[in-house]
């Protein structure tokens, strides 16, 4: 070919176009997912809102079980969108009806969830992050480091699991068994915070499973900047892990501690709007010969002098290998007991599940990446 020649008109063969990624639905709020059922598939906002009874009411894990849709919409669906379930993969009954289910990522990382029925009551426990980086010693899922947030999506499915199973085991014909949410499983969800927001708006949202802010709690290590905003843009009742009664204790065991302490802490909570009525709870995990004596007592009464406030005892469930040890009953109830003459109401936190699994976080444990060397972050974010 003379070298002069124009070349021949063919542009370079265009590179394959990467596969669009698929939104994850199931993580959109109602808004969000009426604009983008608007703008991506031209649809009038009563399919977003058919889509969104699906994923959220009765808790749909493909887009196939959405029989009133159109088969056409469901392939445009399936084309464009994905839910992102979390499926079960293991589950432990305990004698006194608790029920701790294991779930399985789409990318295969494992979480717990623990089912706590009750006469007046069932309470799901739910995790926000596939391991935490608080780092807790006490604590099984902080030996796990973070890998990674839950999403929206995740979190809300531990829920849309849970129902299915209670709907089944216990032959209920109704959407939503479940009365209460406690945030306390895996994670910390103040560390989670656009995703934990945006699980808390799906939950109450009345096209979908609807709770009430006075059924979900969410607990926290003490994040002390998040507690703010947690208290400005959600609605849901707070607890924090205070675990200790003077910093030299608590920053031994909760890192966290060493950029906020407890008077930085304590200040964050009485700033913290409640709502009428309502109290703040502090949890605090009995340990033996660690900070269970009559001083602790009494430094928690000072502490919390100034604070609605109630006291959840907790009795550890024993690690192995984490080198803490269970107060005996009696220690608890007389620990209670100073509380309750300093003026602070204090509760024992009654034991589930005992019998299935000593340990908070045990079962995602159980197979999951090697346990790091020195898991302590230096840093929080
Ligand atoms: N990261 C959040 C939520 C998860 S932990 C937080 O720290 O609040 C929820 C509670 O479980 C915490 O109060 C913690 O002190 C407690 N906990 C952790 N490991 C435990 C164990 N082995 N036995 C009993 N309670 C435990």
């Amino acid at each position: 070919m003379d070298a002069l020649a124009p070349s021949p008109a063919v542009a370079p063969a265009p590179a394959a176009e990467p596969a669009p990624k698929r939104v994850e639905l199931s993580s959109l709020p109602q808004e969000e997912l009426g604009r983008w059922v608007a703008e991506t598939l031209g649809e009038r906002p009563f399919r977003a809102k058919q889509l969104y009874r699906w994923m959220h009411q009765k808790g749909a894990t493909s887009f196939e079980e959405m029989t009133d849709l159109s088969k056409d919409l469901r392939a445009k669906l399936n084309a464009k969108a994905k839910l992102r379930p979390v499926v079960k993969d293991l589950e432990q009954r305990s004698t006194d009806g608790t029920i701790k289910y294991r779930f399985r990522t789409e990318d295969g990382k494992l979480i717990e969830s623990v089912y706590m029925p009750s006469e007046d009551r069932k309470t799901l426990c739910v995790s926000t992050q596939v391991g935490c980086a608080m780092a807790c010693s006490f604590c099984m899922t902080g030996t796990l480091g973070l890998k990674r947030n839950l999403t929206p999506g995740e979190i809300v499915g531990q829920i849309h699991a849970v129902n299915r199973e209670v709907r089944k085991n216990e032959q209920l014909d109704m959407d939503r068994p479940l009365t209460n949410l406690v945030f306390m499983g895996m994670g910390e969800p103040l560390h989670n915070f656009e995703n934990l927001k945006k699980a808390l708006a799906i939950l109450q949202s009345q096209d979908g499973p609807n709770f009430s802010h006075r059924h979900i709690t969410v607990s926290t290590v003490g994040l002390v900047p998040m507690i703010e905003r947690f208290g400005a843009e959600t609605d849901v009742k707070l607890a924090i892990s205070l675990n200790a009664s003077c910093d030299e204790q608590r920053s031994k065991m909760m890192p966290v501690n060493r950029k906020w302490n407890i008077a930085a802490l304590m200040e964050a909570c009485r700033k913290f709007p409640l709502r009428q009525g309502r109290r703040i709870t502090f949890e605090y995990v009995l340990l033996e010969g660690v900070n269970d004596q009559d001083e602790d007592a009494d430094r928690l009464i000072a502490l919390l002098q100034d604070i609605p406030a109630k006291v959840n005892l907790i009795p550890y469930n024993e690690n192995p290998g984490l080198g803490f040890h269970s107060v005996i009953e009696r220690r608890a109830e007389a620990f209670r007991e100073l509380l309750a003459q300093g003026g602070v109401a204090a509760f024992i936190r009654k034991n589930r599940g005992r019998d299935i699994s000593a340990a908070c976080g045990q079962l995602a444990n159980q197979e999951a990446q090697p346990v790091q060397e020195d898991p302590q972050p230096s840093e929080f974010p």
